[in-house]
């Protein structure tokens, strides 16, 4: 789903914590595929056959990969939260995330992935999130 689509469908500050509680998911995540590839590491016994020493690779690599794609959303659903979350200041009145959104366009080279044309529901203020 696009940012401005779900910022509008459930408000700033739902979005913001649903960003954080969907990062700590994959931070979770990784840290328990560690863990448990620990644990298998540990327990296989690669010197008896071909196919333990298999198993141990494709475990390792599984686990390995899990936790690098987990860290990896991780940070990205974290830092784009907290860059928009700073943006979300009425440059005007100060007050944080009481806008609504004007217009959304697409900018791949920003770190949310666009840019929200947006306005403060307390003073009317315009500034743009980018
Ligand atoms: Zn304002």
């Amino acid at each position: 789903m696009r940012l401005d689509d779900a910022i509008r469908r459930d408000g700033f500050r739902r979005w913001y914590e649903r960003q954080l509680y969907e990062g700590h998911a994959y931070l979770v995540t990784g840290f328990l595929a560690l863990i448990m590839m620990a644990i298998v590491l540990e327990v296989i016994s690669f010197r008896d056959s071909a196919a333990g020493l298999f198993a141990l690779v494709a475990i390792g690599a599984a686990g390995g990969a899990l936790c690098v794609f987990a860290w990896r959303r991780f940070t990205a659903l974290l830092a784009r939260a907290e860059y928009v979350a700073e943006r979300a200041v009425c440059p005007a009145c100060r007050v944080y995330a009481k806008f609504t959104i004007e217009r959304a366009d697409d900018a791949p080279e920003s770190v949310c992935g666009c840019t929200l044309a947006v306005r403060c529901r307390s003073c009317g203020h315009a500034w743009t999130i980018a």
